[in-house]
């Protein structure tokens, strides 16, 4: 190991330590850092600079009764898709820096399972995607930690925070993974697990808080002072505006993409976020803070006979219907609410139903809160009571679907509106029908931009992209083409675009047909699937124009998806695997590595949901 000369240290320093380096072993590496980061928290206390400090520093810290070596390092690995946990790892890691802990954030994507097993303190935080899976960047390690063959975590002491939703039937399930792995495979919990709901700051923060008091006094001979507990948005930019005061943003414009006749609705909305100091990148998304929709709300207090007029939202008296409106989520039915509901209810029927999970998950199929009211009664319940099983509105993420280099001052998100019948009433989804419905042009949309560091542009513009987003999927390849344009990339880019029919949910046709033209978009393969009487989706046309884009993959192309993760992106990435095979002539096997090797080195990227 050689010091190199642009360390700020002079010859006869640089010679000593790359000396002192060389011959050292892990062990003692672990002691060093241990005890270089113990002097550095005794001098930052003393308040003296290192010249002076260290060596009194070095005496107070022995003389305390510290060794050392026990001063703890932390890591805390995060598995993140659309940046939340990632950004609450960050705050973890300073945190446990004003508490003298040497922490440490590891991206999940860049860890091999034993790499992970070789980590004494251990705090993984990470989201739940899709149907109870791991993020995308977690996946790799997630499935090694699975496999029978993982090692074993004897000297590991961990604690887990998953991020999930709760209106999802697996809630949390990979925080909950790595925690029963982890204990299985022989690490010891040193914290609880906490799973966290959209509404996470709060919970986290506290958390976090006694996670770090408890490690302290489990492997630190220290008196963990309280430290105040933090808050804030993790994820968000700088600005003012976040995701606890979200940005008024006005309604430029809003086009309807679906023609008449279509099976579906999709809009185009253009906002303003002039004034609000928030930017954004390709591949970002936007949160959106929508309010319910009015007859649902009356709906609600009709079935529900509530007692009591005014209510106290986060200390302020409120109608209770401007409460139902604004604040709450009124219609998502959680089994968790059902059960806090029952409590109240005392139904033999309703505990049968939550005591069974299948027949739960049929009854709650196509269900709302007020159906659990009308099916399951109460006289009198207080409105209060009532707003106290409810969850706060949560943020509904929608995809950028444009570059802020493009569109200055402006954000464009493409939204297919939720419509639809159940259980004899109609229903819609709560922030599509309040985008499309309830705001006009010139009325405002509650909105804050959150970063998402998995779904980049690649940094290099002659770099080729391949980009697979049907449906409503399409939004940030409209950004990322914007964005190609605008600063004058070179690299090729090739679009696969896929909906129902051609004449009627082609969104952006003109748009790209213009790219096509003037050949910032090199290539454009599209797949109706309605126009004729066998399916025909987009990895089939990937598969069509499989040697093309095995050719683009060799030459380094990056691999892009966006879209629907219940089947879609699934079966796009088995035509990957194909193509890897088929064209790549390898084996199952070695394609499925090769495909897992692209997503590893940020050439296979996704956005799914
Ligand atoms: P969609 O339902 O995904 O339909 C688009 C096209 O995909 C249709 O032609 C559909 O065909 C086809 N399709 C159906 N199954 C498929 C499969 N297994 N493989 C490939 N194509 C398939 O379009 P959408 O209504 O616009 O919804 C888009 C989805 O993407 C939603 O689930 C939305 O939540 C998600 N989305 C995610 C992000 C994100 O992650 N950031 C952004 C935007 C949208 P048929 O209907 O004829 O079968």
């Amino acid at each position: 190991m050689q010091i190199p000369d642009s360390a700020p240290f002079s010859e006869e320093q640089r010679v000593a330590l790359t000396r002192l380096l060389s011959g050292i072993t892990p062990s003692q590496f672990t002691w060093l850092t241990g005890f270089v980061a113990g002097v550095e928290a005794a001098i930052r206390q003393s308040g003296l600079t290192p010249s002076v400090a260290v060596e009194p520093a070095v005496g107070a810290m022995l003389g305390a009764g510290l060794r050392a070596a026990s001063v703890p390092s932390l890591a805390i690995v995060y598995g993140s898709e659309s940046g939340n946990a990632e950004g609450l790892a960050q705050m973890a890691r300073k945190e446990a820096g004003k508490r003298g802990i040497k922490a440490t954030v590891v991206d999940m994507a860049d860890r091999t399972v034993a790499d992970l097993a070789r980590e004494k303190h251990l705090v993984v935080i990470t989201s739940t995607w899709g149907d109870g899976d791991p993020p995308d960047n977690a996946v790799g390690l997630h499935a090694a930690l699975m496999s029978p063959e993982a090692p074993s975590f004897g000297g590991t002491s961990y604690a887990v925070c998953g991020l999930g939703d709760t209106s999802y039937d697996k809630f949390c399930q990979t925080g909950k993974d790595f925690d029963r792995r982890l204990e299985e495979l022989g690490a010891q919990r040193f914290y609880e697990r906490i799973d966290c709901d959209t509404d996470y700051e709060q919970p986290f923060a506290r958390w976090m808080d006694a996670m770090l008091v408890e490690f302290l006094k489990r492997f630190a001979a220290v008196d963990p002072a309280p430290v105040a507990v933090v808050g804030g948005g993790a994820g968000a930019v700088a600005s003012e505006y976040g995701k606890k005061k979200p940005f008024p943003a006005p309604l430029k414009e809003k086009i309807l993409l679906s023609g008449r006749g279509s099976g579906k609705e999709v809009w185009h909305h253009e906002l303003l976020l002039e004034g609000s100091g928030m930017s954004y990148e390709p591949g970002d998304s936007l949160a959106v803070v929508p309010s319910n929709r009015a007859e649902d709300v009356e709906r609600l207090l009709a079935v529900g006979k509530f007692r009591g007029e005014q209510v106290m939202v986060d200390g302020v008296s409120c109608d209770l219907s401007s409460a139902l409106q604004v604040h709450y989520d009124c219609t998502g039915l959680t089994k968790n609410l059902a059960s806090k509901y029952n409590e109240v209810a005392k139904s033999d029927k309703l505990s049968k139903l939550l005591g069974d999970s299948e027949v739960w998950r049929q009854y709650l199929d196509g269900r709302q809160v007020v159906d659990l009211l009308a099916d399951f009664p109460v006289a009198g319940m207080e409105a209060s009571d009532f707003l106290g099983l409810l969850r706060k509105m949560p943020p509904r993420l929608y995809s950028i679907a444009s570059s802020l280099r493009a569109c200055p001052g402006e954000v464009h998100l493409t939204v297919a509106t939720v419509r639809y019948e159940t259980h004899g009433r109609d229903r819609v989804g709560v922030a599509s029908s309040f985008l499309a419905d309830r705001v006009k042009v010139g009325g405002t949309v509650p909105v804050y931009t959150t970063t998402n560091k998995n779904f980049k542009l690649p940094v290099d513009g002659d770099t080729p992209i391949i980009m697979v987003g049907p449906g409503t999927g399409v939004a940030p390849f409209r950004a990322f083409l914007q964005e190609r344009q605008a600063v004058g990339a070179k690299g090729r880019n090739w679009l696969f675009f896929g909906d129902q029919r051609y004449t009627l949910d082609f969104l952006y046709q003109v748009e790209w047909q213009e790219y096509l033209k003037d050949g910032l978009l090199t290539r454009l393969d599209v797949a109706f699937s309605r126009d004729q009487k066998h399916k025909i989706y987009v990895q089939n046309r990937m598969e069509e124009r499989a040697a093309e884009l095995w050719r683009w993959l060799e030459e380094g192309a990056c691999f892009y998806v966006c879209g629907d993760a219940e089947r879609m992106a699934g079966d796009v990435h088995e035509m990957l695997i194909r193509i890897a095979e088929t064209h790549g002539g390898m084996s199952r096997i070695d394609a499925e590595a090769h495909v897992e090797g692209l997503r590893k080195a940020k050439r296979y990227l996704r956005d799914v949901y």
